[in-house]
């Protein structure tokens, strides 16, 4: 068959291959330097798999002052669920993850696109007309070449029985007059590969970090493009990941099966195969202590968004993930408490193998550092970030007492040993509810009675402290008059002895004050609340 003929009846209007690949020079980059890309199909959300992903493709390209780019693969329309590129990149943008080119939330930033591949048709169309001047690739009439059965039935159909189980396709055998005859009486056709493969034979290529694979070559007469002049992603990405000048593609496991096919395409084509690095899919132990994939439906943690609205600081989101995708991370993280993450140079082969688990606990121990090294005031910003998007009226109380809620949030912050006990931003109204709200429930108080005498004198003789020491007198002074730790002097002498006893005091002031009994220092409670409304808390306490 004369294929040039035959690639003119297919493809009339086809751009010239050699016109596209000079609008695609080399880039210019130092040695070494990697070119990664985050790839997203238009699904809506931002897969926690594909976070993984993206976050191994920004810290090489950034680790080795290359680029990472963003691409958006929407050939499936199906799938396409509609603003998708946005809510993929804003949440690449919180996590601080965000693509140097590509079809970006600015517009398209680089001179290796369009990056959107719908836009990219009449680029496929040129290279699909390459593949069949060179005998490589052939029309196939099938109806609906992706369901398998039908295809077969379809064969069967037209062909006879004994080719409805061939591999390859049995469209690669018609003439040229035959297929002249079907394009003019208008029947669509997809362009299959002409696979060069046969059972038995085997295709070795490198994984970064897997090492050597070796696999079953592909034997499909595989799709390149469908029925409506589009490519599945088999055909788009070899094209785009050669023209984008791609050197590393980072992509789910689930890829793998497919590579034989993937490398056969790009062999093909004629282009240098990219590295690839199948990232292993992030799974979960379910009930029986099973391993199963983290998957949308079943697990809100699979979609990012969780994590956003669950107010986890996207600084300890990014260092979880880091965890899971590296287990280099925690040793530097240790050696470098305060560098910028940016700085954690990942290396394919350090990346797990094994299919890392996703734990929650694990998480929030990570987010507890993360948050005990933040100050006050970059706690605050954070809370009102995340309460403006997610808690209105939380929010108006930030909004109103900034600097007291700056004071609130430096409670046991300071000092050697900050308490780690907020992990996200969700809980810390409620973890710092006494600070916010008039305690409303007493009943951590064990002796009534007691409590408000104790309370009633208190009130009485209540100044509000200039200092600790001074407050502390003062307390010890009320409380020697109830009998609760004698006098100054024999406190002094004796410490241990009267210790309970001024114990108990110090409760009933902490229960009156906050409704509970462990509370953090009480002076630092008592000058931040401020003097009004520790007196009304007292009064409140001696109602109930
Ligand atoms: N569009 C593919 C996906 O969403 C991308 C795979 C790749 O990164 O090459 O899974």
């Amino acid at each position: 068959m004369d294929n040039k003929k035959l690639a003119d009846l297919l493809y009339p209007n086809a751009l010239n291959v050699e016109d596209i690949e000079k609008k695609y020079p080399e880039r210019n980059l130092e040695k070494g330097a990697e070119v990664t890309r985050f790839a997203p199909s238009p699904t809506g959300y931002l897969h926690i798999g594909h976070f993984f992903s993206a976050l191994v493709d920004y810290q090489i390209a950034k680790a080795s002052n290359g680029v990472f780019y963003f691409r958006l693969e929407d050939t499936d329309k199906k799938r396409e669920v509609e603003g998708a590129d946005k809510i993929a990149l804003e949440m690449l943008k919180l996590l601080k993850v965000y693509p140097d080119e590509g079809c970006l939330l600015e517009g398209e930033k680089g001179c290796y696109g369009p990056y959107i591949q719908s836009q990219r048709l009449e680029i496929y169309k040129a290279y699909a007309k390459k593949l069949v001047s060179e005998g490589k690739a052939f029309p196939c009439f099938c109806k609906k070449p992706e369901n398998l059965a039908e295809v077969k039935e379809e064969r069967a159909k037209r062909y006879g029985a004994e080719f409805s189980n061939e591999e390859y396709d049995s469209c690669r055998n018609l003439s040229f007059e035959e297929i002249k005859s079907k394009i003019e009486a208008g029947e669509a056709f997809a362009l299959r590969l002409k696979t060069k493969g046969k059972n038995g034979d085997r295709i070795k290529f490198v994984d970064a970090q897997k090492g050597e694979i070796e696999m079953q070559a592909n034997t499909k007469d595989v799709v390149l493009v469908k029925e409506n002049r589009i490519p599945p992603y088999a055909f788009a990405h070899p094209i785009d990941d050669h023209l984008m000048k791609t050197t590393l593609v980072v992509r789910g496991e689930e890829w793998l099966p497919s590579a034989p096919a993937h490398l056969e395409i790009f062999d093909a084509l004629g282009f240098e195969r990219p590295k690839y690095f199948h990232a292993p899919l992030i799974s979960k132990l379910n009930e029986n202590g099973g391993r199963e994939k983290l998957s949308k439906r079943k697990h809100p943690e699979a979609d990012m968004r969780f994590f956003i609205k669950a107010g986890y600081p996207v600084l300890a989101i990014r260092e979880y993930v880091l965890n899971l995708i590296s287990s280099a991370f925690e040793p530097w993280r240790t050696k470098n408490p305060e560098a910028s993450l940016d700085e954690f140079k990942i290396s394919p082969k350090d990346i797990t193998a094994v299919m890392p688990i996703f734990d929650i606990v694990k998480l929030n121990d990570v987010s507890k550092n993360v948050i005990a090294r933040m100050s006050a005031k970059e706690v605050f910003t954070e809370v009102l970030k995340w309460a403006e998007n997610n808690d209105e009226k939380f929010a108006l109380i930030l909004k109103q007492r900034p600097d007291y809620c700056v004071k609130v949030f430096n409670i046991d912050r300071e000092g050697p040993k900050p308490r780690k006990d907020i992990f996200n931003w969700s809980m810390i109204e409620e973890y710092f509810s006494y600070m916010f709200h008039k305690p409303q429930c007493f009943d951590a108080v064990e002796d009534k009675k007691q409590f408000k005498t104790f309370i009633k004198v208190y009130l009485k003789e209540f100044n509000f402290p200039l200092n600790k020491e001074e407050w502390f007198e003062n307390v010890k002074l009320i409380a020697g008059k109830l009998n609760y730790a004698v006098d100054n002097k024999l406190f002094k002498q004796q410490p241990e002895k009267y210790a309970g006893n001024l114990a108990k005091a110090c409760e009933h002031i902490r229960i009156a004050l906050t409704g509970k009994k462990d509370a953090p220092d009480l002076y630092t409670l008592i000058s931040i609340l401020g003097e009004k409304e520790v007196v009304e808390r007292f009064e409140t306490a001696i109602k109930f």
